[in-house]
């Protein structure tokens, strides 16, 4: 998770000056969630092949679910291409 400060809804003030329940409304406002990773075994070994990530459709809430090691595969061979070209 981070936060986006372009959302916030008090984009006159910097955020070391809202009161504690503007801080809450601009948390609220500008978090932007990632997905984490989570264990598919608890009882297994926290190697990348044991994670998956959990997304949820904000339209009907399905729940899908990704292996890790697929999505770390995906980014390694993005990154092989990408030292390729140099
Ligand atoms: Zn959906």
């Amino acid at each position: 998770m981070s936060l986006d400060s372009s959302r916030s809804p008090f984009p006159e003030k910097k955020p070391s000056e809202l009161t504690e329940e503007e801080s809450q409304q601009y948390f609220e406002a500008t978090a932007v969630h990632y997905a984490t990773p989570s264990l598919i075994d608890e009882s297994k070994t926290k190697l990348v092949s044991n994670y998956q990530y959990r997304l949820v459709c904000q339209n009907c809430g399905f729940i899908s679910y990704f292996r890790a090691a697929n999505v770390v595969y995906w980014v390694e061979d993005r990154m092989n291409v990408h030292e390729d070209e140099s």
